[in-house]
């Protein structure tokens, strides 16, 4: 399918081939007939695969005809669970409507100063983009006037269920007129997202674009069975030292944890950084520029703060704890192979996580291969070994320098927390 056949406005094709795309992808082939001819859409298809171009597009298109309604308000309404994602979607914006006539869009996001976007809700919008919270706030202030909006579009539905926001997006939805488009992104169509679609969506179209064979086809998935936080600690270090490795985003299942790794990174010689909920919007920006610029190599995430990170640039995505739902396994690895690229993506399990590990293969339909780097084998006692193997491992495990663990044990590691701090303070 070509794009011209989705007859698109010129000045969005202008767009597109200027970005060198050549072909819609299979949710846009899909879903784009139907959002232009003014259905409301139920949309789950894998991550990377150009959802946000759905909505933006068809936005657009509107935005080509003037209004029929006077006022300033925002025609189309964008909201997004995290304010990385509402900035990554302002951008997407920003890239299509480059040959259109000047499209005003704003952005209204947590953790940011309030005058600015207040002043930014007076003026006259095309697009709002917004995360659920800080919308509400500026509702409640009767600072929004909706009575323009012809389009609404949850990004990420199910994450924003996840997140707890479901009543402030309804609220924000009453608040919207009842004859405007309504266009649902989501990972899965089922459950709660179903009954949220029954609620805000007219006869809604369902389009499941779900390849669980071929998803992530070009991201190669691998385990490395690990014994404990010391092993984790050489074989990451191991992986990162690859000059195959371009850029990487390491997950952690804490904020902590994240700040943790990262600085023991930093102090092992690797241009890591930490992203995640602690920290404030323009600490975030920073980071993430300096992601974009190369800067830094190694990102430590939690899942919240890499949601919708899109940086091409990205080689590996490393699971150093796996995560606690299956479903953000496959979110996670999504922050690679974008675009088609080629990705890496490799998981840490411990004895401990069996029990996730299973989860997500189930998840995923399909087994994770085991990688073993020589030398860093994990002890095979917990997943039952010969007496050969048993020697073996304590061979290896004689043998190894046993760093981390002693300093885990001896708490010497706190004292290379300090001793960091303590550095960046001079
Ligand atoms: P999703 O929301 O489905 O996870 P995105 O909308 O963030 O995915 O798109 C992922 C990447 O694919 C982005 O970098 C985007 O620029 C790119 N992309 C979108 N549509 C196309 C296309 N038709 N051809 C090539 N690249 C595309
Ligand atoms: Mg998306």
């Amino acid at each position: 399918m070509s794009f011209e056949s989705l007859n698109l406005n010129p000045a969005i094709l202008q767009a597109l081939t200027a970005a060198g795309y050549t072909e819609p992808t299979p949710v846009q082939a899909q879903a784009i007939p139907d959002a232009m001819a003014g259905h409301d859409l139920m949309v789950s298809a894998p991550t990377g695969t150009g959802k946000t171009a759905v909505f933006v597009w068809t936005a657009l298109q509107r935005l080509a005809q003037p209004s029929a309604k006077p006022g300033r308000g925002p025609r189309v309404l964008v909201l997004t669970p995290t304010r990385e994602l509402a900035l990554q979607v302002t951008s997407a914006v920003d890239k299509y409507c480059k040959f259109m006539r000047h499209m005003r869009t704003g952005t209204v996001l947590g953790g940011m100063p309030y005058p600015k976007q207040r002043r930014l809700l007076e003026q006259s919008l095309d697009i709002l983009v917004a995360t659920p919270g800080r919308l509400i706030d500026f509702i409640d202030q009767g600072k929004v006037d909706f009575s323009r909006i012809e389009m609404l579009v949850l990004d990420e539905a199910d994450r924003m269920l996840d997140m707890g926001f479901i009543q402030p997006v309804e609220r924000i939805a009453m608040a919207t007129p009842a004859t405007r488009q309504t266009l649902l992104f989501s990972a899965t169509l089922d459950g709660g997202i179903a009954k949220l679609g029954q609620r805000l969506l007219r006869q809604p179209k369902l389009i499941e674009v779900s390849a669980p064979q071929s998803q992530h086809a070009q991201i190669e998935q691998r385990l490395h069975h690990v014994d404990d936080g010391g092993h984790k600690h050489r074989l990451l270090d191991h992986l990162l030292r690859d000059t195959e490795m371009g850029q990487a985003i390491v997950f952690t299942a804490t904020k902590r944890g994240a700040d943790r790794l990262a600085e023991t990174l930093y102090d092992k010689g690797h241009a890591a950084a930490a992203l995640h909920g602690n920290m404030n919007q323009s600490q975030r920006n920073r980071t993430l520029d300096k992601v974009r610029s190369g800067n830094v190599r190694v990102l430590v995430a939690t899942d919240v703060a890499a949601r919708g990170i899109d940086v091409l640039s990205i080689t590996h995505v490393i699971n150093y704890d796996l995560p606690k739902v299956a479903e953000d396994y496959v979110h996670r690895i999504g922050r690679t192979g974008r675009a088609g690229a080629a990705g890496i993506a490799i998981s840490f399990a411990s004895p401990d996580d069996t029990r996730q590990l299973k989860q997500i293969e189930r998840f995923t339909g399909r087994k994770i291969e085991t990688h073993v780097v020589p030398g860093m084998e994990p002890k095979p006692v917990s997943r039952g070994g010969s007496s050969e193997r048993d020697q073996g491992a304590r061979r290896g495990n004689n043998g190894a320098p046993a760093r981390w663990d002693s300093r885990r044990g001896s708490g010497s590691q706190k004292a290379t927390h300090r001793a960091y701090s303590s550095m960046r303070g001079r």
